[in-house]
């Protein structure tokens, strides 16, 4: 298995050539473990990746990627636990540091990826700078972030989730409790209120 987390580029740092990496992080390898519980993940399957680094010149080298994997996620509105998964293209263009003042190019960025449709398509907003030093680069870093930023804003199990009952807790999606649903108390106490405040003047 290669590791991510020590890619050697001294070959293409300087000259124009790119290197292709492809083949699963495990996420229970001692590193890998490492970021992954940092970044708070629950990842439940090898993560599948295709990585191309491409030299520029300059010390500049250009990242594409692709991640594939399957994580534990809890839903916010029941508190279950289910599987995610998870599918994330992206580009980071790192510099050597210091990096060369004249190397700093514009990049286009090209459209859809016609190898695999369906693939997200990549903007220049998502294209990110990370700096290095020496001859190697952790890949495997990059790859977690990643994976945090392809989350959900918000995470439910399932669209139309019934969460928790607020008075008995009882989860909503396995059977309906007897509570009265205190949302609606609390607007007719509140019409209610209106009410005398209107017949009081
Ligand atoms: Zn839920
Ligand atoms: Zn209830």
């Amino acid at each position: 298995m290669i590791s991510l987390a020590n890619v050697d580029i001294s070959e293409i740092k300087d000259a124009p050539g790119s290197l292709d990496l492809s083949g699963q992080i495990d996420p229970e390898e001692k590193q890998a473990a490492l970021l992954l519980s940092d970044a708070r993940l629950l990842v439940k399957k090898p993560i599948a990746f295709r990585i191309k680094l491409e030299g520029m010149g300059y010390g500049i080298i250009e990242l594409s990627g692709w991640l594939q994997t399957e994580i534990s996620l809890q839903c916010c509105r029941c508190l279950e636990w289910f599987d995610y998964p998870l599918e994330r293209n992206f580009m980071v263009d790192y510099h050597s540091h210091p990096s060369h003042p004249s190397a700093i190019s514009e990049h286009v960025v090209g459209g859809k990826d016609d190898e695999h449709p369906g693939a997200v398509e990549i903007t220049e907003d998502d294209i990110c700078v990370n700096n290095y030093t020496g001859n190697t680069l952790n890949i495997l870093e990059e790859c977690c972030a990643q994976l945090v930023l392809s989350l959900p804003m918000v995470i439910h199990c399932r669209k139309e989730c019934k969460g928790l009952c607020l008075q008995c807790g009882q989860n909503l999606n396995v059977k309906e409790c007897s509570c009265v649903p205190m949302e609606k108390e609390g607007k007719l106490s509140a019409m209610g209120l209106q009410l005398r405040k209107i017949e009081h003047g």
